[in-house]
C-alpha cells in the first residue's frame, strides 16, 4: 500500500471505533434490522459486525474493498440530499488499507431465488486480496476486522488499553441504538455481553436495556414543539438514576449525535438544584429543527452543532426538563 493511501486510510480510521462506526453506518445503510459487534483486544486483535442486510453482490465484493467504490452516490447533486449516512466510498478501502479484512456477504435476491451455492468471501490484507473462498450463510454482511494498524506502528504506539477503547465502542453502540431503536444490537467485548438490545421500537424500552434499568417508570417522556423552530422528544431520567459524568446524557440534533456544552448545560439546568452535587443526569432527547437553522460543520468530528436560534432553543430545552420533572413529584 502507498504511503500516501495509509494516510488517507489514517484519517476515516482513527482508533478501532472509528472502524465499528463506519460498519455499523454501513449496516444500516443495508436495512439491517440486527446488528452484532463483536470486538476482542480492544478491537485491534479483532472487530467483528454483522448484519442481516441486503447484502453484497458477488461481482462487487472486491470493488468496495478499493477506494472511491460507493454505490450511494449516483450524481453530485445527490450529496445535498443524502439519505444515507455513508457516501464517499472510501471507509471499506481505507480500513482494508491498516488491516487484514474479511468480507462475507450474501444477497437477499439470492436467497430468495433459492440459490444454494454458498456464499463468497474475500479476504484483503493491506489493501491487496490475499484469499477468497465460500461459505454457507444467509443473507446479509459479515466484516471481520483482524489486526487493525499492523502496518502503521507510529497509530498503534499512540492507542490506548483496550478499556479505553471498549469504552468508547460501548458508547458509541448506545447511542446507535438509542437512535435506531427498532433495530436489534448486540456488542460482544471479548467474552463479555455488553449490550443487547431487543429492537422493540421503543425508545423507552431500549433505555431500559441499555442501562439495565429495574424500572421504566425512572424515565419521564418529553414531548415540545413551538410547531417553527423546534420539537423536543425524548426522554429525561429520574434523580435516583445520577451519574458521576455526562456520559449518559445524549443528544441528538437532526439525527446527529453532539456535544455542544451549552445545550448539555441547558438540559442540566432544568434538574436546577434537584440534583446533588457533582452528579448529572441521564437524559436522551431529540432535537429537530428545521435543516436550514443548523450548521453542523462547525467541528470536524461533526458533535459541535450552531443554531440560528441558539437562544430560544436553550430555554426551550430548559423548559422542557423542568416541565416534566415539575409533574413527576417522585422525582
Ligand atoms: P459508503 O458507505 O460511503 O458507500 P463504504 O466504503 O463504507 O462506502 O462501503 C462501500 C460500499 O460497500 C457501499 O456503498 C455498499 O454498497 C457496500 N457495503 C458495505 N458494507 C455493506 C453492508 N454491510 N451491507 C451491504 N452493502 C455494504
Ligand atoms: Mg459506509
Amino acid at each position: 500500500v502507498e504511503v500516501a493511501e495509509r494516510i488517507a486510510a489514517g484519517e476515516v480510521v482513527e482508533r478501532p471505533v472509528s472502524v465499528v462506526k463506519e460498519l455499523v453506518e454501513n449496516a444500516l445503510d443495508a436495512g439491517a434490522h440486527e446488528i452484532r459487534v463483536e470486538v476482542r483486544g480492544g478491537g485491534l486483535k479483532l472487530l467483528r459486525v454483522t448484519d442481516d442486510g441486503y447484502g453484497i453482490p458477488e461481482d462487487e465484493l472486491e470493488r468496495v474493498c478499493l477506494r472511491h467504490t460507493t454505490s450511494k452516490l449516483a450524481r453530485f447533486e445527490d450529496l445535498s440530499r443524502l439519505q444515507t449516512l455513508g457516501f464517499r466510498g472510501e471507509a471499506l478501502a481505507s480500513i482494508a488499507a491498516v488491516a487484514e479484512v474479511h468480507l462475507l456477504s450474501r444477497t437477499i435476491e439470492t436467497e430468495r431465488a433459492g440459490l444454494i451455492e454458498p456464499a463468497l468471501g474475500i479476504t484483503v490484507r493491506g489493501g491487496e486480496i490475499v484469499e477468497r473462498g465460500r461459505r454457507a450463510r444467509v443473507h446479509g454482511t459479515t466484516v471481520t476486522v483482524r489486526d487493525l494498524f499492523y502496518n502503521v506502528p507510529a497509530r498503534l504506539k499512540f492507542m490506548r488499553g483496550a478499556r479505553t477503547e471498549n469504552g468508547h465502542i460501548l458508547q458509541l453502540l448506545r447511542r446507535y441504538a438509542m437512535g435506531y431503536p427498532a433495530v436489534r444490537f448486540h456488542l460482544q467485548l471479548d467474552e463479555h455481553i455488553a449490550l443487547q438490545t431487543s429492537g422493540s421500537g421503543e425508545l423507552a424500552l431500549t433505555l431500559a436495556e441499555l442501562y439495565q434499568l429495574p424500572l421504566a417508570e425512572m424515565l419521564h417522556p418529553v414531548h415540545v414543539s413551538d410547531g417553527q423552530h423546534y420539537t423536543v422528544s425524548g426522554y429525561v431520567g429520574n434523580r435516583a438514576l445520577a451519574q458521576a459524568n455526562r456520559q449518559f446524557i445524549t443528544l441528538f440534533v437532526n439525527g446527529r449525535w453532539v456535544q455542544t456544552r451549552a445545550l448539555l448545560d441547558a438540559l442540566e439546568k432544568g434538574y436546577r438544584g434537584s440534583l446533588s452535587k457533582g452528579k448529572h443526569p441521564l437524559i436522551s432527547l431529540f432535537l429537530t429543527v428545521p435543516p436550514d437553522e443548523v450548521d453542523v460543520n462547525v467541528h470536524p468530528a461533526k458533535t459541535e452543532v450552531h443554531l440560528q436560534y441558539e437562544e430560544s432553543i436553550l430555554a426551550a430545552l430548559t423548559r422542557a426538563v423542568r416541565g416534566v420533572l415539575e409533574k413527576s413529584p417522585a422525582l
